[in-house]
């Protein structure tokens, strides 16, 4: 192994997404590379993306939405995603006879809706570019001359190499292969790195009784974010009740500021049933509707606008009793109802950890990497791309296509500079 990797011109160190497009765009312009990957096989993670379906862009936005949707770290993409955008790497999928459609809110899967599929993709380009896939080894480290990389150590042995590409991932779900090593190394090279946390994670409360609303997921909900009595932010979206907290798109999406939050003190999740109608507005339908049906009882009124599950919680934590006529319910019992479906409140105990998660935030500082090629400014052999990188996106193919754009920039432009 160590003899055939001598030979390359360079080596693409991770094999998930963004180092397969990577290593596959610097053997399409000539370069004779290698890559290397720890795990038997390639694009572990890759294969659960999705649901194993694989969202594996976005097109509802331009580029300078895209950009806003990653936050104050989205400008350092514009080059990369002018270069190699969501409609480039559908044309790219396209030509290797992988057909996508486009789901709700711009969501791009494979017409298979299969993962595997965008996988072997991947590996007929590289096989096509001659990248030699090297799957089972471990880069422990570099050695390092004048700001250059001059060997990688892999097992105990020093490897040369002229070029490296750096697509070690995150730190999120470690059980992919993704356990942060890329982080390290660059540290030691002089990078700094921003402190990585679990990012697009769900959300664990204290509230116990939350586990009776497990398997509830509301399509509209709306949450306000609350510290120190003050509203800090809102998101709406669908949720997903699980037996230890809150899930789903909105959460997930919700998750880093939560996190952000809770690094100055307590959050308190606050739930809108009905995001539509203010308190009042609320309470004079209630008013009307009751009149209406006066001779229902409680149950079966609220049965017709809320599911078993929110009804049985919300009518427990009003002590109501379910059978109660509409009629008899006191203007205390309506009001607290009332409250309840406007302001179900849920403490924070915790953003699930990298374990869960499905993304890092925090990575290497991207004012030491130029956007332009994706190569260090500390060290001038040595490039990055995908999650390696401090930058991140919300659900819905954003950190997929960070992966495919920053990938095809840095093997572009590694071959190009050889
Ligand atoms: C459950 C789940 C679902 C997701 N769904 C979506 C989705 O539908 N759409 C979307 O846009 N994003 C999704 N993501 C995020 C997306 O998967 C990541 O953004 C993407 O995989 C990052 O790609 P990467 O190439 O940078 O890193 P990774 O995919 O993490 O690949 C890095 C590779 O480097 C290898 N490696 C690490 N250390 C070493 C070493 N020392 N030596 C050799 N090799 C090493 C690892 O084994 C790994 O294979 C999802 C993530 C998860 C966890």
């Amino acid at each position: 192994m160590d003899k055939s990797i001598k030979n390359f011109d360079v080596a693409v160190i991770g094999g998930g997404p963004a180092g397969m497009l990577a290593a596959g765009r610097a053997a399409e312009l000539g370069a004779k590379v290698v890559l290397l990957e720890k795990n038997s096989t390639l694009g572990k993670k890759l294969l659960l993306t999705g649901n194993g379906r694989c969202n594996l862009t976005q097109i509802d936005c331009d580029v300078k939405e895209f950009i806003e949707k990653l936050g104050k770290n989205g400008k350092f993409l514009f080059s990369a995603l002018s270069f190699f955008g969501p409609n480039e790497i559908i044309n790219f999928f396209a030509k290797k006879n992988l057909l996508t459609k486009v789901e709700k809110n711009g969501r791009v899967f494979p017409l298979s809706d299969k993962a595997t599929d965008v996988l072997l993709a991947l590996i007929k380009y590289l096989k096509e570019g001659k990248v030699e896939i090297v799957a089972g080894v471990q880069v422990k480290g570099f050695e390092f001359l004048k700001n250059k990389i001059s060997g990688i150590r892999i097992d105990d042995k020093i490897v040369n190499i002229n070029k490296v590409i750096l697509c070690t991932g995150g730190k999120a779900y470690p059980v992919t292969g993704s356990t942060g090593d890329g982080y390290l190394w660059t540290k030691e090279l002089g990078h700094t790195v921003i402190a990585p946390m679990p990012a697009l994670a769900p959300i664990k409360v204290q509230e116990n009784w939350v586990s009776d609303l497990q398997g509830v997921s509301l399509e509209n909900a709306k949450i306000n974010l609350w510290q120190n009595e003050k509203k800090q932010a809102s998101f709406q979206g669908e949720i997903l009740f699980t037996h230890f907290g809150l899930s789903g798109p909105l959460i997930i999406n919700a998750s880093k500021n939560i996190n952000a939050l809770l690094q100055k003190g307590s959050v308190v999740i606050e739930l809108e049933l009905f995001p539509e109608l203010t308190i009042s507005e609320l309470d004079k339908k209630l008013i009307l509707a009751f009149r209406e049906n006066n001779k229902k009882d409680v149950k079966n009124y609220f049965k017709e606008i809320l599911s078993q599950k929110i009804l049985n919680l919300i009518l427990k934590l009003a002590e109501i009793d379910p059978d109660k006529k509409l009629n008899f319910l006191t203007k205390k019992e309506r009001r607290s109802i009332v409250m309840l479906l406007k302001s179900l409140k849920f403490t924070v105990a915790e953003v699930m950890g990298f374990e869960q998660a499905m993304i890092t935030s925090g990575g290497v500082a991207l004012k030491e990497i130029d956007p332009k090629t994706m190569r260090s400014k500390i060290i001038e052999n040595l490039y990055f791309a995908g999650e390696i990188l401090d930058l991140d996106g919300p659900t819905g193919g954003y950190n997929l296509q960070i992966c495919w754009s920053t990938g095809y920039l840095a093997g572009e432009s590694m071959a190009k500079i050889i």
